[in-house]
């Protein structure tokens, strides 16, 4: 639409801002919640449908530092463009975090590095401070999501852990 605002670029993840990776969203119209889990949705309740308190979901919002061949800066993501990094939703990867604490951490050691062209979205506004990613293409065509790879370190990371707390001997 507004073309001068929309670049394509090609960039490469240097880290992510893994200590807020989601936020809680009315999973009727998808708009942001406060953390109180009581709290109602304000734009659904207005509107009359829902009495009740509002059901909830997790939704993706990723800070990310990348760089292109010209500079390094900040950009923000949202639930769908992160879903193509992550590979599962934000609540999938809430529940995969509650058993793998650290999770969040090596999904970010896991997209360091990886390339994919990304449009990108200037501000509009003065409220908004970062450039917005609002798609996202691997560069690779062999590209894992993330939820891929951390399956795979985790189930092996409890397998090694199991073999070296048991006997020598059980090694082979
Ligand atoms: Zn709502």
């Amino acid at each position: 639409m507004d073309g001068a605002n929309q670049s394509s670029e090609v960039c490469a993840v240097l880290g992510i801002d893994h200590s807020s990776l989601f936020y809680r969203a009315c999973s009727l119209c998808e708009r942001p919640l406060k953390d109180d889990p009581n709290c109602l949705c304000q734009h659904c309740h207005r509107f009359g449908s829902v009495n009740l308190p509002s059901s909830s979901k997790r939704l993706f919002r990723v800070l990310m530092s990348i760089a292109t061949d010209e500079k390094v800066f900040t950009v923000i993501c949202f639930d769908r463009v992160a879903r193509v990094m992550f590979g599962c939703s934000a609540d999938e990867f809430f529940e995969f975090l509650k058993f793998h604490p650290f999770a969040a951490a090596t999904a970010s050691k896991v997209l360091e590095g990886e390339v994919f062209i990304m449009k990108l979205s200037k501000p509009k506004n003065g409220n908004a401070q970062h450039v917005r990613v609002t798609s996202l293409v691997p560069m690779m065509s062999d590209y894992r999501p993330a939820i891929e790879t951390l399956k795979e370190i985790y189930r092996v990371r409890s397998i090694a852990s199991q073999s070296s707390m048991g006997t020598s001997s059980a090694i082979h």
